[in-house]
């Protein structure tokens, strides 16, 4: 797909690499410069591992983690770190996720739902549809009496390039069963996730991420 650019240097032949280098020409740079001899090689690796969600196996990573249990208090995990990357721009956004779900006679192990964050922060995308994936994906594995998932995210995209506010930051939220019909429980997971930074109230998306401008 991707000719060779620089055929005389010869150390690039997977065409992602190719393209990198390409890419670092039409920036105005020199690709055989010192610095940037190994980039596109760097580049790639970087790339594979940020959209590596692509390629996560969900059954495969629950297998096992799954446990029936008689309890159905909310279980809240807070301050999840993510890092994404805006399908509009690839540039990143990142931030904390907060989730939480009501058992229907079944619990998830605590440390899988930061790994479920992960498989779909690692994927282009937008932060309404991460934030929708991670809770319908809750529902249809456990299927609690309802769950929440509250995502707070920086975009570089916005910031960055500053066409918006410099220091905007989005949040969305996903409220299923429970945590959409009624108010108290809604209420309860907001109270327990507030800190410093902006929460929604009742609405389901307080700003819309970026544009894609
Ligand atoms: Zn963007």
């Amino acid at each position: 797909m991707a000719t060779p650019v620089m055929p005389a240097t010869g150390i690039y032949n997977q065409p992602m690499q190719d393209l990198i280098q390409r890419l670092l020409i039409e920036l105005g740079e020199d690709p055989t410069r010192e610095g940037l001899v190994k980039t596109p090689n760097r580049v790639d690796k970087a790339l594979r591992f940020l959209t590596s969600g692509y390629q996560a196996d969900i059954d495969g990573m629950l297998n096992g983690a799954l446990f029936s249990v008689d309890y159905s208090e909310m279980v809240i995990v807070r301050d999840i770190d993510f890092y994404s990357m805006c399908e509009h721009h690839l540039l990143p956004f990142f931030g904390k996720c907060h989730v939480a779900y009501i058992p229907n006679g079944k619990v998830i192990g605590l440390s899988k739902i930061p790994r479920l964050v992960d498989i779909f922060a690692r994927r282009l995308q937008l932060q309404e549809r991460m934030t929708n994936q991670i809770a319908e994906t809750i529902r249809e594995k456990l299927n609690p009496l309802g769950v929440a998932v509250v995502c707070e995210g920086t975009h570089l995209c916005m910031s960055m390039r500053g066409v918006e506010k410099q220091n905007s930051f989005a949040v969305t939220s996903a409220m299923l069963g429970a945590f959409r019909d009624n108010a108290r429980t809604r209420s309860e997971f907001l109270e327990l996730i507030r800190r410093s930074g902006p929460v929604p109230n009742q609405s389901s998306v307080v700003r819309m991420t970026c544009n894609d401008e």
